[in-house]
């Protein structure tokens, strides 16, 4: 039988897959690539959207999951743990449950979307609410593998990003060369790097002839590479990027420096607006903080004709409460023609 194998099998040769015995895969990966009409003929040049949503979990966090969880199970590992925002708790879960391990989950109390909690928790994991921010799950999930048997799978484990970095294969072999520009939201950093190691180890093989520039997006109230400096309580409607220290803060600016790229700030009705206009537009339901890619295009400009790939990080649906929080109730009418003509006309 043909059909896509998930990422670690397809892009082999491409990984360090040492010490691999048994992959572990949801067949994650080979997201579609769309090109975006409206916002092309917006911005004056050719954009494309990165489906990463349509991954199994809703994210491109399998693409690393896939790697990470691959990899600790033929260590041997038998229990993950990751401090999250949300989507790498749902990959870990998934990925955990599909490969026979335990996996803890810590999340910042009351700021993770209603979604991303609800797959971690059906997927079986124990899920553990932190009273703090992100910043602090992720340190105690780091101190905890000092105090147990546990593998951590959040990005600072180099597995996640030789998985991530999956995503510059794709475009480039769909595209037939490097896009342009690679326009990617920015949280804890580990994407965009990810994004750069790909681009850089196809182009060395020759198998691109360009390389892009990386255009990072962080929100404006959870910016810590835009400021130069942490911020201690980062603010954002884009839980998945609300992170104010960066894990792979030096990396990231690695590949904004190599790739003559930049790294900027969009306002929270920024990348709003810009998620609204994807939803309505161009017909791509995606999370907040995957539309900061879109919203940095518009809010700073684009070369004219350039070709843009924006990495679309996750699913909508991930996050129910904003949508319908900033939705009017739809109005509500008697079952009869009567009724629906007359609020119709
Ligand atoms: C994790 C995540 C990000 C941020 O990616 P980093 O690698 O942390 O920079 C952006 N969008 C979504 C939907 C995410 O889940």
């Amino acid at each position: 039988m043909g059909g896509w194998k998930g990422l670690v099998r397809e892009y082999g040769d491409w990984l360090d897959l040492r010490g691999v015995t048994d992959v572990v895969t949801l067949l994650e990966g080979n997201t579609p690539l769309l090109h975006a009409e409206r916002l092309s003929e917006r911005v004056g040049a050719d954009v494309w959207l990165k489906l990463e949503g349509l991954n199994p979990t809703g994210s491109f966090k399998d693409r690393g999951m896939t790697m990470a969880i691959t990899k600790a199970k033929s260590a041997g590992a038998t229990t993950v743990v990751c401090g999250s925002t949300g989507n790498t708790s749902a990959a870990a879960a998934a990925y955990a449950a599909r490969a026979g391990m335990g996996c803890v989950v810590l999340v910042p109390e009351g700021k993770i979307a209603l979604g991303k909690l609800a797959q971690a928790i059906v997927y079986g994991a124990e899920v553990v609410q932190i009273r703090g921010n992100f910043d602090r799950a992720l340190n105690l999930a780091r101190e905890l593998t000092q105090h147990m048997p546990i593998t951590i799978v959040n990005s600072i484990n180099p597995d996640r990003i030789e998985g991530q970095k999956t995503g510059a294969f794709e475009l480039v072999d769909e595209l037939g060369d490097a896009p342009d520009i690679l326009a990617i939201p920015v949280g804890n950093a580990g994407n965009i790097s990810a994004y750069w190691r790909g681009f850089t180890q196809y182009h060395f093989a020759k198998k691109s002839a360009t390389l892009p520039k990386m255009w990072g997006f962080q929100a404006a109230g959870a910016a810590p590479i835009v400021l130069g400096h942490r911020v201690d309580e980062p603010e954002t409607i884009a839980t998945a990027i609300r992170i104010g220290n960066p894990a792979s803060w030096v990396p990231a600016l690695e590949a904004v420096d190599e790739s003559h790229g930049a790294i900027r700030a969009v306002t929270d009705d920024e990348l709003l607006d810009a998620w609204s206009f994807l939803a309505r537009h161009e017909s791509v339901f995606c999370e907040p903080a995957s539309a900061a890619s879109v919203a940095g295009l518009l809010k700073f400009g684009v070369p004219a004709g350039s070709r843009i790939v924006c990495v679309l990080t996750g699913n909508g649906l991930k996050d129910p409460d904003t949508a319908v929080s900033r939705a009017a109730t739809p109005v509500v009418v008697d079952s009869s023609i009567e009724a629906l003509l007359a609020h119709l006309s």
